[in-house]
């Protein structure tokens, strides 16, 4: 028994350091909470966490680049738009069973029923200015940074001005905070914009995406002319692999202080109240229904192979998914998952795996879903079934805008809440409990992308792999 234990613990070292790292993690960081920290001491704490986290982003650039660019130049015309179209409409369908499994839950549980029935009074008026729920609001601003909304979804609310939401304190001429706040489209001139170290650099992947795929096909077309910039891409893509390798070893101690340092920062989860319990477990039980079964069981029926070995090649990343909130940045672990313990072909990784982490979010979708009838639950707001078509359309969309960043979600929710007149001011309800559902929505986010490599490998295994055939070079394959 124990040579097997030896055996086990030998194999799976880094994942089992990883799971220990958030129960660390988590132990001191509630075990610190009761020393009161000043906030610079916070600040130092935190900082092996963010050093994981930057060390992330930095692979995110390459990676993408690099992997679009080299694994779509490497297919014919015929493959890749094949591969492509058979993606984009896995992808849309996935999420909009997200958002289908999402409204239903919403309307089973009723948790905006249970908030009205408690205190109907405070929740219709949510604007109110109490301390508490300034301070929450405060806390969000320095987390939304424009750069999220600017570059992915402002084209979707408006094709010609560029138009941004803003998560907004205002201050008096002292500095010091009033209790004054808003949410909206366009902000005051006095509006102190605050944004957070950990997002503010928050990239148009989608833009770079687009970019990359062209640049890709493009370069695919032009043969042996494209061959020079085609093998740089494939040397890139294979260093940034190399790279994760390394730094992954860092990742159980950057994870311990990344969730102890969240949990110091955390807002006093009994202000939480009962009616966001609800809506925190309609959002959760949604998401475990959608992540570790709908998704699976496509998976098993497509496949025809088991969804459990292929999860636990991807623990993982579902791990940092946890840890980071963020699928962007979870990508490289991903990528080098499915790679090393799914065996999944290169040449479809690097052309679903980044256009997953971009557009498909499956668990945000399903969030913004529940979010936005919970909020309408609250109000009282009777929505019909127009207003429901509406919502699960334009909650799709507000989920291919997001970008894959901590609670990017919650600011495209305007677009979701917009759509049907809800008021957005409304938000504020919900942002006490993001924190945590974001994480849980992320690992559903980053499951559903890598289970749709597989079954995207599963569809066109034709297509890629020849008789005895390794992964050719690119060039070869011209
Ligand atoms: N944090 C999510 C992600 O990175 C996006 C969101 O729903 O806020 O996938």
């Amino acid at each position: 028994v124990w040579g097997r234990v030896k055996n086990v613990c030998k194999q799976n070292g880094l994942l089992i350091l990883s799971v220990l790292a958030v129960v660390i993690g988590c132990l001191l960081g509630f075990f610190l909470r009761g020393k009161q920290l000043s906030e610079q001491e916070v600040k130092y704490f935190q900082f092996p966490g963010e050093l994981l986290m930057r060390m992330l982003k930095m692979l995110i650039l390459p990676l993408v680049v690099s992997s679009l660019m080299s694994g779509l130049a490497a297919l014919d015309a015929k493959c890749s738009s094949r591969l492509g179209i058979m993606t984009i409409s896995y992808y849309l369908w996935t999420t909009f069973v997200a958002v289908v499994v999402g409204i239903v839950m919403v309307y089973i549980i009723h948790p905006g029923g249970a908030a009205q029935k408690e205190d109907s009074d405070e929740s219709k008026k949510p604007m109110t200015s109490s301390t508490d729920m300034f301070l929450l609001l405060h806390y969000r601003t320095q987390r939304v940074p424009e750069l999220i909304f600017k570059p992915t979804v402002a084209q979707l609310l408006d094709e010609t001005t560029t138009r941004r939401v803003y998560i907004y304190g205002i201050q008096d001429d002292n500095g010091t905070d009033v209790q004054n706040f808003s949410l909206d489209l366009t902000p005051p001139p006095d509006v102190i914009m605050k944004t957070s170290p950990g997002t503010s650099e928050g990239m148009n992947v989608l833009g770079i995406v687009i970019f990359s795929a062209t640049m890709g096909i493009m370069l695919g077309r032009m043969g042996p002319n494209g061959s020079a910039l085609v093998n740089f891409c494939q040397s890139v893509n294979e260093a940034v692999l190399k790279i994760v390798a390394i730094v992954i070893w860092y990742f159980p101690f950057g994870i311990v202080f990344l969730v102890a340092g969240k949990i110091l920062e955390m807002d006093d989860p009994s202000a939480m109240g009962k009616k966001l319990g609800f809506y925190a477990i309609t959002v959760v039980m949604g998401l475990v229904l959608h992540g570790l079964f709908i998704l699976p069981a496509m998976y098993f029926f497509i496949t025809k192979k088991s969804p459990i070995v292929y999860i636990r090649g991807i623990l993982q990343a579902l791990l940092i998914s946890l840890a980071t909130s963020s699928s962007s940045a979870t990508l490289p672990i991903t990528f080098k998952c499915l790679l090393e313990n799914n065996h999944i072909d290169r040449r479809i990784i690097r052309f679903v795996l980044p256009v997953g982490a971009t557009i498909n979010m499956d668990g945000t979708a399903l969030y913004e879903a529940v979010a936005a009838i919970f909020i309408a639950q609250v109000n009282n707001y009777e929505l019909d079934f127009g207003q429901i078509i509406t919502i699960s359309i334009t909650a799709t969309a507000a989920s291919i805008g997001a970008a894959g960043i901590p609670q990017a979600g919650l600011v495209t929710m305007v677009i979701v809440l917009t759509s049907v007149g809800l008021p957005t001011d409304d938000i504020t309800l919900i942002i006490a409990v993001d924190w945590a559902l974001d994480r849980f929505r992320t690992m559903v986010n980053v499951m559903g992308d890598a289970l749709a490599t597989g079954i995207m490998a599963h569809i066109c295994r034709k297509d890629f792999v020849k008789e005895g055939e390794q992964v050719p070079l690119i060039c070869e394959t011209k």
